[in-house]
């Protein structure tokens, strides 16, 4: 990783900023925060995979065992 402090080099990172990545109280994967949406319910992150599913809850609003 020599060119790592190189000035002008690539901005483009290969893996998701760690800074942006929220854990899905639906599913329990770790996805960007400004990909997904809220709970409908209590506001917390539900990532964009769970709402292209229909599912607008996250796991303790609809009643089941929330992901760790
Ligand atoms: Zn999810
Ligand atoms: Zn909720």
């Amino acid at each position: 990783m020599t060119d790592a402090n190189q000035p002008g080099g690539p901005a483009q990172e290969p893996e998701v900023p760690a800074t942006d990545a929220m854990r899905c109280r639906s599913c329990g994967n770790e996805e960007r925060a400004s990909e997904g949406y809220p709970c409908s319910r209590c506001g917390t992150f539900i990532c964009l995979i769970c709402t292209f599913r229909g599912i607008t809850l996250c796991a303790s609003c609809r009643g089941e065992t929330p992901v760790a």
